[in-house]
């Protein structure tokens, strides 16, 4: 059984809010929201953080990239959107597995 919280949301053992998925990376809302649209994405592989992604991962560190404007604009954050990528200990990295945070809030029509 996994043991990574988000590898285990990734095989479905636990429940998430997922608003994107493909073969790659999985998009959910977080748990604890700081702003109205709050967003984790993530690789479906497990990469305990930025700092130990490797030169094989290039390709899926670009579809994660290129997926969280799509995300935004899903969100009704056409305007514009923060992105946050919390690394280690003393970057305020609680779950060891490589994730976005992707913030915001819809743009007023
Ligand atoms: P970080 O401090 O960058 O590691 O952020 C971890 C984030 O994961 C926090 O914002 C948590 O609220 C969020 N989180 C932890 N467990 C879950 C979960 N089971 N589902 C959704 N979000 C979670
Ligand atoms: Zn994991």
């Amino acid at each position: 059984m996994e043991t990574c919280v988000f590898c285990r949301i990734v095989a479905g053992e636990l429940p998430a809010d997922v608003v994107y998925e493909d073969d790659a990376i999985i998009a959910f809302k977080d748990i604890h929201p700081e702003v109205p649209v709050h967003l984790l994405v993530i690789p479906k592989k497990h990469i305990a953080s930025l700092a130990h992604v490797q030169t094989e991962d290039a390709g899926l560190m670009a579809q994660l990239m290129m997926a969280l404007p799509k995300l935004a604009v899903q969100q009704g954050m056409e305007q514009g959107f923060k992105t946050r990528i919390n690394t280690g200990r003393a970057g305020g990295q609680e779950v060891a597995h490589l994730h976005i945070h992707l913030t915001g809030r819809p743009s007023l029509k």
